[in-house]
C-alpha cells in the first residue's frame, strides 16, 4: 500500500438532478449516452479474455466503445495492475471510471440465502464503479475493483430459468416474498451501473418477465432512467439504498445523491418495478437516530401513496473489516473516524481467514430496536422485511 500516495479527494457526486433533468424524464434509454452518465463510467480501457471478446455479448459491448483500447487476458481474475491494493489507492476512483474487464463465468451456482432473497443467482457482474467506503465487494479483487461484465449471459439466463421451473410454485409465505421466489441478481455489483455499458441487466429483467414463480431483486445506489424502458411487468423489485444524506455524503462515495434516490421510487414504480428500500447501513455516530429519523421522515413526506402500499425494507447494521479499514486510511480517513469503533465493535474471523468487525451484540440489538420505533414513528407504512 501507498501511504505517501495524495489521497483522492472523496466526496458524493450528484452526477445530475433528477427532478429538473430532461433525459431523465424525456428519452429513457438515451441516458447512457448522456455526459451525466460519462461522469460515471467513460471507458477507456478493456481487459478481456479472447473468449468473452468473442462471444456475442462482448461484441455488442465492444461495439459500443470505439476506438478503446483492449487487452488480451488470461482470466478476470488475474490482473495484477488492476486488482490488489498496492500502489493503487490514489488512482482507484479513475479505474473505476475508465477500465472495464469482460470475462467468461464459468461456475453457474444459485446459492440459498433466505434473508434478502431466497436464493442468490449467479450474478452478470462484480466489481463496481462506485466507492463506497463500507463496500464489502472488494474483499477479494481489492478495492480498484472495476466492473468485470461476464459475457455469457445466456448461460447465465438459462441456469436461473432451469432453477426457478425445479422449485415449481412457492407455497409457503416468507420475508422474502409471499409468493414468489425471490432471486438476487445483484450481489456482488450494481446492475443499474452495469446497464450503462451492457444489456445483461435488461437480458435478465426480461427473463423474469417470463417466470410467473419468480422475481429477480437488486440493491442499488444510482439512479439509471434507461432501466424505466425494460418494462419488468412487476417481476423485478428494485431495492434502492437509503441512509442519512449526511452519511451518504461521507461514504457513499459517487452514487446518486439519496434524495434522487427516492425521487426516483414512483417513476420505477410506475414502469413495472416493485421498489423496496435498503436502510444501510446503520452507521452509529453522534445524531444518528436524530438523523434517521429526519429520514424516515422525508420518505413519509415525499413518497406517493402507491409507492408507500407496496414498499418495505431491510435494515441492515454496518458490519466492517480490518483490511479494508486499512485500505480506508489510505485514501479517506475521514470515512474510518465513523466507521471504526472499536469500542462498540467486536471482530470475528471469517472463513476465509478476514478479520470482519461488527457492533456488539447487545449495541446492535438496541439500535435495531431503536430503528424500528424510529419507523413505527415516522414511516409506518414500511414494513420490515428482516433487519440484520
Ligand atoms: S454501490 Fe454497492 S457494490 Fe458499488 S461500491 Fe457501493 S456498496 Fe459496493
Amino acid at each position: 500500500m501507498n501511504r505517501s500516495a495524495r489521497p483522492d479527494q472523496p466526496d458524493q457526486q450528484a452526477l445530475f438532478a433528477w427532478a429538473d433533468t430532461p433525459v431523465a424524464r424525456a428519452a429513457p434509454g438515451a441516458f447512457r449516452d448522456s455526459p451525466q452518465a460519462r461522469r460515471m463510467l467513460d471507458v477507456r480501457e478493456v481487459y478481456a479474455e479472447p473468449a468473452a471478446l468473442d462471444s456475442p455479448r462482448g461484441q455488442q459491448i465492444m461495439a459500443r466503445l470505439p476506438g478503446v483500447r483492449v487487452t488480451e487476458v488470461d482470466g478476470h481474475w488475474r490482473i495484477p495492475s488492476l486488482h490488489g491494493n498496492d500502489g493503487n489507492i490514489a488512482r482507484w476512483v479513475r479505474i473505476k471510471t475508465e477500465t472495464l474487464v469482460l470475462g467468461v463465468k464459468h461456475t453457474l451456482a444459485t446459492r440459498p440465502n433466505g434473508r434478502s432473497a431466497d436464493w442468490i443467482a449467479p450474478g452478470p457482474s462484480n466489481g463496481c464503479a462506485m466507492a463506497c467506503a463500507y463496500c464489502y465487494v472488494p474483499r477479494r479483487k481489492g478495492y480498484a475493483n472495476p466492473i468485470t461484465l461476464f459475457t455469457n449471459i445466456e448461460a447465465i439466463v438459462a441456469h436461473v430459468q432451469r432453477h426457478v421451473r425445479a422449485q415449481g410454485p412457492k407455497t409457503t409465505p416468507n420475508q422474502c416474498d409471499p409468493t414468489a421466489w425471490v432471486y438476487d441478481i445483484g450481489e456482488n455489483g450494481d446492475c443499474s451501473v452495469d446497464a450503462l455499458v451492457c444489456d445483461n441487466t435488461a437480458d435478465l429483467v426480461a427473463a423474469f418477465r417470463d417466470l410467473p414463480t419468480a422475481k429477480a431483486s437488486f440493491a442499488t445506489k444510482f439512479v439509471n432512467p434507461d432501466l424505466l424502458a425494460l418494462d419488468p411487468r412487476g417481476r423485478t423489485r428494485v431495492r434502492f439504498s437509503v441512509m442519512p444524506p449526511a452519511d451518504a455524503r461521507l461514504l457513499d462515495i459517487r452514487t446518486s445523491p439519496v434524495p434522487e434516490r427516492i425521487a426516483a421510487a414512483a417513476d420505477f414504480l410506475d414502469a413495472g418495478y416493485e421498489v423496496h428500500f435498503n436502510l444501510s447501513p446503520v452507521v452509529l455516530r453522534p445524531g444518528w437516530q436524530r438523523d434517521w429519523a429526519d429520514l424516515l421522515t422525508h420518505l413519509d413526506d415525499v413518497l406517493p401513496a402507491r409507492v408507500k402500499e407496496q414498499a418495505a425494507a431491510e435494515i441492515i447494521m454496518l458490519t466492517h473489516n480490518q483490511a479494508l479499514h486499512e485500505v480506508n486510511l489510505g485514501w479517506h480517513p475521514r470515512a474510518e473516524e465513523v466507521l471504526w469503533q472499536p469500542d462498540a465493535q467486536e471482530t470475528k474471523r471469517s472463513q476465509n481467514g478476514a478479520l470482519n468487525v461488527r457492533y456488539a451484540l447487545e449495541i446492535k440489538q438496541r439500535s435495531l430496536a431503536r430503528i424500528r420505533q424510529l419507523r413505527t414513528r415516522h414511516a409506518p407504512w414500511l414494513t420490515v422485511r428482516y433487519a440484520f
